[in-house]
C-alpha cells in the first residue's frame, strides 16, 4: 500500500503543476495535510477513506485555514470549528489538502461571481467549469484529488460536475448535516460528494451520511452501506422519462447523448415508462423566489461587525452595516438581497413568497407522483454542455443553467450526475438521475450499472496527460 505521505505529495504537486491553469484551489492546507500525512502513516490503516485526500467547497468550515465563501467580505474569516461532514472525513482517515473555488457564497453557475478568480473548464480552458461547486468539480475532474465535497442549494454539485465530465451527488434534504455549511438557502441546501466514478460517490456519501444533534433538519434515518450495495444485482429498473425535461432549449448533441443512454439501460432490461412533471415551468421562478428570500435573511449577520470585513473609516454605527456590506458584496450577491428583501416585504410576501412555497409543494407533489411509476427519472443534468466564459452576462440566462436541477432541490430528493458522452467538440455531457426521497442507495446502483457498461466516465481531459 501507498504511505498516505505518498498520496498527500502527489495532490499537492499535482495542485501546483495544474492549478495555475485551472483555478480550482482558493487555498492549500500544506502543512497541516503533511503533518496528518505522517500521523496517519504512523499510525496504521483504519477508516474507509484512509490516507485518500480529498478538497472541499470553501463554504464548508474547517478549523485550519481560511473558509472565505468565495466572498471578498470573508477573505480573512477563520472559522473556529469543523463543519460535521468535516469531522466525518477525518475519522474516515482522510486528509483534507485544499479548499475550493466557487461563486461566491454559492450563489451562480459558472464561479463567474467567485470574489477571486474564475475556475476553468479541465476539457477547454475558454469555458466555465461550471457552478457553483466549479473548484471541488475541477479538482476531481484533474486529477489533484480523488475525492471532493460541494454544496447545493440548486444544482451546485450536479451542473459543474456535468461540465466537466465527473460524478456528483445531491443528497436527499436531512441526509448530511448542515453543521459548519455557511448557509444560502436553508430549506435547500445539503452537502454532497464528487468523485470520478459512482463506487467513489458511495464512499464519500457513506462517510458524511447520518444523523447529526447539532442539525435539527438531519434525519435520524440508518445509513445503508452505500458501497457493499454496488455489489448487490441492480434486480428491475423502472426509469421514468419526462417530455418535460426533453423540450425547448435542450441542445441536440446534448439530447442524443441522453438518448443514447436510454438505449444503454434498455439494453440492460430496464422498462422505460412516460411520467409527467406538470409544474416543471414554473421550477425556476419558485426556486429563485425561495432561494434569495433565505439568502437575504441568511446574510444579514455579515454586517462588519462579527464576522468579515469592516469598513475603514465609517461615519457611525449605521455606516459600518451599509459601507462593511457594500464593500465586502460582489453585484450578484447584492442582486440576491435585494431580490429576496422584496419577495419577504409585507405587501408582496403573500404574492411572492408565500406564493412560491405553495407552489413548492405542487413540484414535490409531482415527484412523489412521478414516483409510482418509476424507481428514478432520467434527464439531461443541464440543457447545454459548458459555455464560454462571459458568455452569459444576462443573469436570467444564467439562471436558466439549472432548469434541470433546480426541481430535486425543491422536491428535497436525492439526484446524481453521471458522464454520458460528449460533443463533437468534446465537451461532456451528464446524465441526471433523480430518485425519492432517501433512495441513494438505489439510485447509486441505478447509476453504477450505467457506469459498468460504459466508458465515458474513464476519460480525462486533455490537460491530465500534459502535467
Ligand atoms: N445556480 C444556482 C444559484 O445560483 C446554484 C446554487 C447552488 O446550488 N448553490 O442559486
Amino acid at each position: 500500500m501507498t504511505s498516505v505521505l505518498h498520496n498527500v505529495r502527489t495532490a499537492l504537486d499535482r495542485i501546483d503543476k495544474t492549478d495555475p491553469q485551472i483555478n480550482a484551489v482558493l487555498s492549500t492546507l500544506k502543512k497541516e495535510s503533511l503533518k496528518r500525512a505522517n500521523d496517519l502513516d504512523a499510525g496504521g490503516a483504519n477508516g474507509t477513506l484512509h490516507g485518500q485526500t480529498v478538497a472541499v467547497k470553501d463554504n464548508i468550515c474547517t478549523d485550519v485555514g481560511a473558509t472565505t465563501c468565495g466572498s471578498r467580505i470573508l477573505e480573512n474569516f477563520r472559522a473556529p470549528y469543523n463543519a460535521h461532514v468535516i469531522d466525518r472525513l477525518l475519522d474516515a482517515g482522510a486528509v483534507i489538502v485544499a479548499k475550493t473555488n466557487l461563486d461566491e457564497f454559492a450563489m451562480g453557475s459558472s464561479t463567474e461571481n467567485s470574489g477571486f478568480f474564475t475556475t476553468r473548464n479541465p476539457w477547454d480552458l475558454e469555458r466555465v467549469a461550471g457552478g457553483s461547486s466549479g473548484g471541488s468539480v475541477a479538482a476531481v475532474a484533474t486529477g489533484m484529488v480523488p475525492y471532493a465535497l460541494g454544496s447545493e442549494t440548486g444544482g451546485s454539485i450536479r451542473q459543474p460536475a456535468a461540465f466537466c465530465g465527473v460524478c456528483g451527488l445531491k443528497p436527499t434534504y436531512g441526509r448530511v448535516s448542515r453543521y459548519g455549511l455557511v448557509a444560502f438557502g436553508s430549506s435547500l441546501d445539503q452537502i454532497g460528494p464528487v468523485a470520478t466514478d459512482v463506487p467513489g460517490l458511495a464512499r464519500l456519501l457513506g462517510a458524511i451520511a447520518g444523523r447529526d444533534v447539532r442539525d435539527s433538519t438531519s434525519v435520524d434515518e440508518s445509513v445503508p452501506d452505500y458501497l457493499g450495495r454496488l455489489d448487490e444485482p441492480v434486480g428491475k429498473v423502472r426509469i421514468g422519462i419526462a417530455a418535460e425535461y426533453f423540450g425547448e432549449g435542450l441542445d441536440n448533441e446534448t439530447g442524443k447523448a441522453v438518448e443514447a443512454a436510454i438505449d444503454v439501460y434498455k439494453k440492460l432490461g430496464a422498462e422505460v415508462h412516460e411520467i409527467h412533471l406538470p409544474h416543471s415551468a414554473y421550477t425556476i421562478a419558485c426556486y429563485y423566489i425561495i432561494c434569495t428570500a433565505e439568502a437575504s435573511s441568511n446574510l444579514a449577520r455579515f454586517d462588519g461587525v462579527r464576522y468579515g470585513h469592516r469598513t475603514a473609516n465609517p461615519q457611525d454605527y449605521m455606516d459600518v452595516y451599509s459601507s462593511s456590506r457594500e464593500e465586502g458584496f460582489g453585484a450578484e450577491v447584492k442582486r440576491r438581497i435585494m431580490l429576496g428583501t422584496y419577495a419577504l416585504s409585507s405587501g408582496y410576501y403573500d404574492a411572492y413568497y408565500l406564493k412560491a412555497l405553495k407552489v413548492r409543494t405542487l413540484i414535490k407533489n409531482d415527484f412523489v407522483e412521478a414516483f409510482k411509476k418509476c424507481d428514478v427519472i432520467l434527464s439531461p443534468t443541464t440543457p447545454t454542455p459548458a459555455f464560454k466564459l462571459g458568455e452569459k452576462s444576462d443573469p436570467l440566462a444564467m439562471y436558466l443553467a439549472d432548469i434541470y436541477t433546480c426541481a430535486a432541490n425543491l422536491a428535497g430528493t436525492p439526484a446524481i450526475s453521471i458522464p454520458c458522452g460528449f460533443t463533437e467538440s468534446k465537451l461532456p455531457i451528464g446524465l441526471q438521475l433523480i430518485a425519492p426521497h432517501f433512495a441513494e442507495d438505489r439510485l447509486l446502483q441505478i447509476a453504477a450499472a450505467f457506469q459498468q457498461a460504459t466508458e465515458y466516465h474513464q476519460l480525462r481531459p486533455p490537460i491530465c496527460a500534459t502535467h
